[in-house]
């Protein structure tokens, strides 16, 4: 079988590896081969307490007003026992299996049914059939992009379902919002364990598979590469684009008019986090195809990690100051509401330039003009698996000249605009900034790991040329 074959390759590469005392040679620059200590105690926390983690937050919410710590102080005093706290907690019910299967099956047609027609008429829309990068393996996928469309129907939907057909209450997703975290529980770990049988037994790229030998580490971060079903279903695109993004904007809303229905007005707080979030997320459709250039395309393989993190994860923990506002309505003094709007704008901004400026250089291989000048840049190369050697280029100038994550920083800008919209009486609002100051941290040091092991010497050439990370001067 050709994963197993793989799989054995996979052992004799790490045997010479050993011998050459080297643990990453350059030309192997996918996903980790090896499993260290740290990392697979992580991982190990991550599947035990990550379900849990999410639990905590939303029973918060439910149970004690969003509070993070009254419900560990009743725990701690004696007051409450876990099965207190469990019997309150709303089951599984056949209404939200019904809605959950629906919204997916739905987003499953919309993505294989509806080739793209968005890019037929929006000038600068990028759609339709695009390819992405080069995997490391040397192959090159194509990706149906319609996701804009997706998102355009359902909202639209959404919206003639609020104002006429009537078909459900818009408070529909708030109303069953514990009984779907089960549902999208049950989907993230059935389409991340699928993804490990189907690495093992079919996979869509033999060559593209990596096995480290440690089950709980590939279950976590994949085996295969572009997991697809036929031509057309690609795991990733599907499940980090729909059900979870598209969702974000429609359980942003759904919280909305439960502020409305409770409290008889929608916050200035609340329209803030709609409108910053929702550009966030226009903008991730807007620019899917440059999303195949991104690192959850381009290098993280299919697993756990993705899978879940996706279906439960995102929608439930990436909207939680939204859910907060419906338990306390925060109306902001306009200097306030000010502050965040812009610091919200700014950060998106700088995100969404300092991508641009990357991808138009790239796409455009270094023909282009970075702030109205010829950009300045490094030449680097690398090897594929097979040994067939690419050239590339480091962008140096434009904001890639200030730091080399500084899309990162204009992300974390944003977070903590939305944040802080919620006020400051709680600390549950502010998990969003503090998970992304972690998750792009982290995301930045194994990029620049993986980096350095594709380039070798060129890459130590860019980071002379750009010695900040995240923050000009400090880091
Ligand atoms: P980047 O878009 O920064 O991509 C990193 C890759 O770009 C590197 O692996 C390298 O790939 C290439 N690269 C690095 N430096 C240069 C340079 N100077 N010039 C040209 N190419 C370079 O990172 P991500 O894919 O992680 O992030 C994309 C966006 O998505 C970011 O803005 C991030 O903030 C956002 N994001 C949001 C998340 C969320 O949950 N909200 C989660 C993750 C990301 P190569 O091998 O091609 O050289």
């Amino acid at each position: 079988m050709a994963a197993y074959q793989e799989k054995k390759l996979a052992e004799e590469r790490k045997h010479r590896n050993m011998q050459n005392g080297t643990k990453a040679s350059q030309g192997q620059w996918g996903r980790a081969w090896e499993v260290d200590w740290f990392s697979l105690a992580s991982i190990l926390f991550l599947l035990m307490f990550a379900p849990l983690i999410v639990y905590y937050f939303i029973m918060s919410c439910a149970q004690y007003q969003c509070s993070l710590t009254a419900p560990l102080l009743d725990l701690l005093t004696g007051n409450k026992h876990l099965a207190d706290i469990w019997n309150r907690t709303p089951m599984l019910t056949y209404r939200a299996a019904g809605i959950y299967s629906l919204w997916v099956t739905f987003q499953v047609f919309l993505y294989m049914s509806i080739p793209d027609f968005c890019h037929k008429f929006l000038p600068g829309y990028v759609g339709g059939v695009q390819e992405g990068a080069v995997t490391p393996a040397g192959a090159v996928n194509k990706y149906q992009i319609n996701g804009l469309q997706a998102w355009i129907i359902t909202h639209v939907l959404w919206f003639a379902n609020a104002s006429f057909l009537h078909f459900f209450s818009p408070t529909i997703i708030f109303d069953n919002w514990i009984p779907l975290l089960w549902c999208a529980n049950i989907l993230g770990y059935a389409v991340s364990t699928f993804a490990m049988i189907k690495g093992y037994f079919f996979p869509t790229n033999a060559k593209d598979c990596k096995f480290t030998g440690n089950f709980f580490y590939d279950y976590m971060m994949g085996i295969e590469f572009n997991p697809r079903i036929g031509k057309w279903f690609d795991f990733k695109l599907f499940f980090n684009g729909r059900p979870g993004i598209v969702a974000w904007t429609l359980i942003n809303l759904s919280f909305a008019a439960k502020q409305q229905e409770l409290h008889g007005e929608v916050t200035n707080s609340m329209i803030l986090v709609n409108v910053l979030q929702g550009i966030y997320v226009l903008d991730f459709f807007w620019n899917e195809a440059w999303y195949l250039k991104t690192i959850d395309i381009c290098h993280d393989h299919f697993g756990w990690y993705l899978g879940w993190g996706d279906c439960v994860w995102l929608p439930y923990l990436y909207t939680l100051q939204g859910l907060y506002l419906v338990y306390h309505p925060v109306q902001l003094c306009t200097a306030h509401a000010l502050g965040v709007l812009v610091l919200g704008l700014l950060g998106y901004y700088i995100f969404r330039a300092t991508n641009h400026q990357k991808d138009l250089f790239r796409r455009t291989n270094g023909h282009c003009r970075i702030w109205g000048r010829r950009p300045e840049y490094i030449e680097c190369s690398y090897s594929s698996v097979d040994g067939t050697r690419y050239h590339s280029k480091l962008l140096t100038s434009g904001f890639w000249g200030w730091a080399r994550h500084f899309n990162y920083t204009g992300d974390l800008m944003g977070s903590l605009a939305y944040c802080l919209a919620c006020g400051f009486e709680h600390l549950l609002p502010y998990f969003y900034i503090t998970y992304m100051g972690i998750l792009l941290t982290h995301r930045c040091l194994r990029d620049e790991h993986r980096c350095s092991s594709k380039y070798g010497k060129d890459w130590e050439r860019y980071t002379a040329a750009v010695p900040y990370r995240l923050l000009p001067g400090v880091f």
